[in-house]
Order: C-alpha cells, then sequence, then structure tokens
C-alpha cells in the first residue's frame, strides 16, 4: 500500500547540508490554528518560515502571534494571496468551503494542501478545483484541541502521508514534502482510498471501541459496582481509553467523512467479539488461548 520515497530520513531546513544551495524558504499559509495548525506553525517559524496563519477568531490570531506559532495572523483568507504554500488545517467540513473562499486570492501556482484525516474525499473534491492540491495527513495529535493545545516537535519522527494523483504537479509534491521534512517527519506516499482504509483500522476504529468501553462502564448498573471500577482504575483503563476521549468534533467527522471503511473495520471487529462471547459461553478456553496468544506474537511485530 503506502511507499516510502527515496529519501525517508527526518531532515530539518537547518540540518541542510548547504544552506546557500537552497532555494528560499516558501512562505507558508496555514488556516486554522489549533492543535494541527498551530504545532505546524511552531516548528516552522522557529526554522525561519515566514508563516502566515489565517483562523476563523481574532482571539485565536491573537494568541498564535503571542505563542510564536505564526509570523502574522488575521481572518482574512485574501492576506494569504502572497504564501507560496498553503496548509489548509480546519476540521475536516470547513475544509471544501475555506478552498472555494481561497480560490480567487491565489496565485496560478500557489500549492494547497491540507491535514485532514481522511483523504479519499477531500482529494476527490478539492483537486478537481485546484490541480495544484496535494491531500496530506500528518499521524500526530493529542486528545487536546485549539492554538493552546499545540506543540512543538509534535510531528518528529512521525509519518506524514501524501496522497498525490497521477494529474498532480510533482513540484507541487516536492514543496509539501519539503515542509515535511523540515518537521522531521517521515514521508508516506499512498493512494487516498487505502489510506483511508489503513487509518480505520489504526486511528477511527481505536476512538469508537475507546469510546465504546467507556459505554459499557456507564452500563453497569450497580453505582456501587460503578464507583468502584472507577476507584480501581489503572494504567489499562486509562490506556485502552484513552483515544475515545479526544475531541468529539474530530470523531464526529472522522465517522462522517471516512464511513465505509470504519464501518468495514467495526463489523470486523464486532465479528472478533462475537467469536470471544461464543467461545467464553461455550467454555472453549483453548479457543480462547488462541486468541490471547495470536494477539500476545503479533502485537510486537506489528509495533516495530
Ligand atoms: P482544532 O484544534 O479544533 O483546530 C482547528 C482550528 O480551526 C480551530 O481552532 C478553529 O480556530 C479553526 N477553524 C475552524 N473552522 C475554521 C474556518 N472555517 N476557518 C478558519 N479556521 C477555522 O483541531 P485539530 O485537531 O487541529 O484538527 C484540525 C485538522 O487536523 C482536522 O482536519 C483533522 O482531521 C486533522 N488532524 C487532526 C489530528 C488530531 O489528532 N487532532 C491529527 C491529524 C490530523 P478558531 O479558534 O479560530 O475557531
Amino acid at each position: 500500500m503506502a511507499s516510502q520515497p527515496a529519501s525517508p530520513f527526518p531532515q530539518t531546513a537547518a540540518d541542510a547540508p548547504s544552506a546557500v544551495a537552497s532555494p528560499p524558504l516558501p512562505t507558508v499559509g496555514i488556516v486554522g490554528l489549533g492543535l494541527i495548525g498551530g504545532s505546524l506553525g511552531l516548528d516552522l517559524c522557529r526554522q525561519g518560515y515566514r508563516v502566515l496563519g489565517v483562523s476563523r477568531r481574532l482571539e485565536t490570531c491573537q494568541r498564535a502571534v503571542a505563542r510564536g506559532a505564526v509570523t502574522a495572523a488575521s481572518q482574512a483568507l485574501a492576506s494569504l494571496a502572497v504564501a507560496d504554500v498553503i496548509v489548509l488545517c480546519t476540521p475536516l467540513d470547513a475544509l471544501l468551503p475555506t478552498v472555494q473562499q481561497l480560490l480567487p486570492h491565489l496565485s496560478p501556482e500557489t500549492v494547497l494542501t491540507d491535514v485532514g484525516s481522511v483523504k479519499q474525499p477531500v482529494v476527490a473534491t478539492i483537486a478537481p478545483l485546484w490541480p495544484w492540491f496535494v491531500g496530506g495527513h500528518p499521524m500526530a495529535g493529542t486528545t487536546e484541541q485549539g492554538i493552546d493545545a499545540a506543540l512543538e516537535n509534535l510531528f518528529l519522527h512521525r509519518p506524514y502521508v501524501l496522497t498525490p494523483t497521477a494529474q498532480t504537479p510533482v513540484t507541487a509534491v516536492a514543496q509539501v514534502e519539503r515542509l515535511a521534512r523540515a518537521l522531521g517527519a517521515a514521508i508516506y506516499h499512498c493512494d487516498p482510498a487505502e489510506h483511508d482504509q489503513a487509518v480505520a483500522w489504526i486511528s477511527h476504529l481505536p476512538v469508537m471501541v475507546s469510546t465504546g468501553l467507556f459505554q459499557a462502564w456507564l452500563r453497569e448498573p450497580s453505582p456501587t459496582v460503578r464507583r468502584l471500577a472507577q476507584q480501581l482504575a489503572s494504567s489499562g483503563f486509562c490506556d485502552t481509553s484513552r483515544v475515545g476521549g479526544g475531541n468529539p468534533e474530530l470523531g464526529t467527522l472522522m465517522a462522517r467523512y471516512n464511513r465505509e471503511p470504519l464501518l468495514a473495520s467495526l463489523r470486523a471487529y464486532r465479528q472478533g467479539l462475537d467469536q470471544i462471547i461464543d467461545a467464553i459461553e461455550a467454555e472453549d478456553w483453548a479457543a480462547i488461548a488462541e486468541v490471547l496468544h495470536q494477539g500476545h506474537q503479533a502485537r510486537p511485530a506489528f509495533l516495530e
């Protein structure tokens, strides 16, 4: 599925072998100064990029400037007319309206990219409107949101997925790769639909399963047992319920925009649960041991 380009190793602009030979740093626009947009801006500003931010609320723009996540910020998309590369970091449902409002302000070869967690519908909608669009997804985050949650080095050594199509200009892809390398991320290329299937397994399904754990605990009918479980909960429950406790807006948009792959992964998960229930009901301890053994063996290899 995913393939890495010839040089996947992180390289920051500051690490470039010859600063004299490097092309000048592009001016970067960021729309949506939240966790991801703010974190991108913090790293790029630190490396000397001129970063122009746009966000919905004035307070967010001011906070982004104060935090050093942008060189300047405004609520007006027209302020990005001078940007060479624009990174769309809004929630998924704001991407298309943002692009539609941006189009009149773009120069013919302005590179557009996004960071949305779902790629197929985003690429299918935006690429026909702007050929210099490169779908992107940095695979990093926290359960927090907003500009105050932005972190330096959030993307360091993390995968950064790009989903160019056969029509995407190679120079546009190179511009976005340059930014990803400046963040210290490891670049992967893949097909947008395969990206969505893969992230359904490792990101979107875990969010739903994790939130399902919490829902299951809430269904315990005895308040005494529920309270006791809460008091006894240790790292295991904290780890397994963590991703379900993240930004609810983000989780809902993942489900909405990645509906079919998420449903397929949830159905496969339910099938696995049914098998476990059947085995326990039948007191088939060999079957349970087999499932647990598979997980015990497969997990270390998976995490490698
Ligand atoms: P976030 O912290 O809520 O940030 C999004 C920001 O966008 C908000 O702070 C909001 O700022 C601004 N915004 C909302 N609508 C806007 C609009 N129409 N125009 C301009 N700005 C607008 O969310 P996030 O976690 O950074 O997620 C942003 C994107 O990153 C999403 O597409 C998500 O799929 C993707 N992503 C998230 C993660 C993750 O783990 N969180 C990981 C990878 C990718 P105001 O304060 O100005 O309203």
